[in-house]
């Protein structure tokens, strides 16, 4: 479990943080460990949230490392922002930053792709031709989404013919809203789907079913529309109650769930879409689909032999500790974020808890002394349910619900709060635990 230094502030998990960003970061700040002298080579690869977060704690842990930190990516994108690009709420830009903007001075940028990792030499060589060794290596690369596993769908397609894509990007939740307002204005048949692999944010497909059902109802037309949404499994969410939450509420909006459906093909012209079912394939018409590929850890962790070899074998999450992040094989090598082989976890609020065990996990073995933290499994997803409202959902390895107010904001009640926590503070938090103070 963590070992709280400041226990009123850190039981509290990454929304309850988002209320309370300015006092965490004086708390934190004050509570920080003294700094440990060392001359270590550390190299992360990924400068998203993960790897701006980590890179920012080392500098303050370490005098004298030298952090090197590799993602070819000159913008830094606020993920959690696509869903409100692609529902109206939010311009293109909303999620857009420099990724140089939030580094320490201290870290050493290389703008390059990392192309292979030789862990048994520890190196990372470049898609440049960079070859750096290290003492001590984080993955942070996040995922990829494998656009080409759907057949017959290409990115050029989103925002046209009624097609949705929102998780490509800013550009394409965009576009996405363009689609979905044709639909909301004409109606029609919408069907919003998932992949059946893991994937980050597994309640954001959920949140773009209900923002745009009540995008229809408010503009008078949720009855020239029907809605389907396509589960991977047998359930609507990976949490037993929060999944039996989503199915009352889609009863009580008229949203129809078809389960085991998993997307095989579309085709554009006749908006047309294959699914996988347990009955075999079945095709839907569509005048709206919205499509969320499969997701998969990226090619340099899946052919440098990191990944689980029986576990997530189509997807190649990085094999490690689920308490401690660390490599299973390679015991220089931790894991951060996204690309995780854990049971749960594949969002920003997980991040910032995966990023002070990770921290403590190096320091400490470079101090020589025992690291104390330790990853929960806490993972959080304010559900929004209608523009004004959302669930707070945060729970652990177990499906324990984890909430960030216990007893003032209910998890599973639709709250203007929680709205507020998703549409307002979340950013904040988000930004301070990229600069390490949360
Ligand atoms: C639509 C959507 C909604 C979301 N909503 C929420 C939410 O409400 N709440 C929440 O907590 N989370 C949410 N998330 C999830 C959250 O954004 C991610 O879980 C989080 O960003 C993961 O951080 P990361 O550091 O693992 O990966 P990322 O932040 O994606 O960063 C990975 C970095 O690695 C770089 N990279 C990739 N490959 C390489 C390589 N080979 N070499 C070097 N660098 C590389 C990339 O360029 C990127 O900069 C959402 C995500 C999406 C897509």
């Amino acid at each position: 479990m963590h070992s709280p230094k400041s226990p009123a502030v850190n039981r509290r998990g990454f929304l309850g943080l988002a209320a309370g960003a300015t006092a965490l970061a004086a708390t934190s700040g004050e509570a920080r460990a003294a700094t440990v002298q060392t001359n270590a080579k550390i190299v992360i690869i990924g400068a998203g949230a993960g790897g701006t977060a980590l890179a920012n704690r080392l500098v303050e842990r370490l005098d004298g490392a030298q952090i090197t930190l590799i993602d070819p990516r000159k913008n830094h994108l606020y993920q959690p922002g696509l869903t409100l690009v692609a529902a109206g709420l939010k311009p293109a830009d909303y999620v857009l930053s420099e990724t140089t903007d939030w580094l320490p001075k201290d870290v050493t940028l290389i703008q390059e792709k990392a192309a292979a990792i030789d862990p048994v030499a520890k190196t990372v060589s470049t898609e440049g031709g960079q070859t750096l060794s290290y003492d001590f290596l984080v993955v942070a690369p996040g995922l990829i989404l494998d656009h080409d596993a759907i057949e017959g769908f290409s990115l050029d397609m989103v925002g046209q013919n009624g097609i949705g894509a929102l998780y490509a990007g800013p550009e394409y939740a965009a576009k996405t809203w363009q689609a979905a307002s044709k639909f909301i204005e004409e109606g029609g048949h919408g069907i919003f789907t998932r992949p059946g692999t893991e994937m980050k944010c597994a309640g954001a497909p959920l949140k773009h079913t209900f923002l745009i059902d009540d995008r229809l109802r408010r503009a008078g037309n949720r009855g020239k529309a029907e809605i389907t949404y396509g589960a991977h499994d047998g359930a609507l969410f990976g949490v037993p109650i929060v999944s039996e939450k989503v199915r009352m509420l889609f009863g009580d909006r008229d949203i129809e769930p078809v389960y085991k459906h998993t997307v095989k093909a579309i085709d554009a012209g006749a908006k047309r879409v294959t699914f996988n079912t347990e009955n075999g394939e079945e095709e839907m018409d569509y005048d709206y689909i919205h499509l969320i590929p499969p997701q998969r850890a990226p090619e340099v962790i899946r052919q440098s032999g990191l990944s689980w070899a029986d576990k997530w074998t189509d997807q190649g999450w990085v094999e490690c500790d689920k308490a401690t992040l660390r490599h299973l094989r390679y015991p220089e090598i931790w894991a951060l974020g996204d690309v995780a082989g854990v049971p749960k976890g594949k969002t920003a609020a997980s991040v910032k808890w995966q990023v002070p065990v990770v921290e403590d996990q190096i320091v400490s073995t470079i101090a020589g002394s025992d690291p104390s933290e330790s990853y929960n499994g806490y993972t959080s997803c304010p559900m929004i349910t209608k523009i004004g409202r959302a669930m707070l959902v945060e729970f652990d390895y177990n499906n324990n619900l984890t909430p960030s107010f216990p007893g003032i904001i209910p998890p599973l009640e639709e709250l203007w709060i929680s709205w507020l926590m998703k549409e307002v503070a979340l950013k904040a938090t988000y930004n301070a635990m990229l600069r390490g103070k949360a």
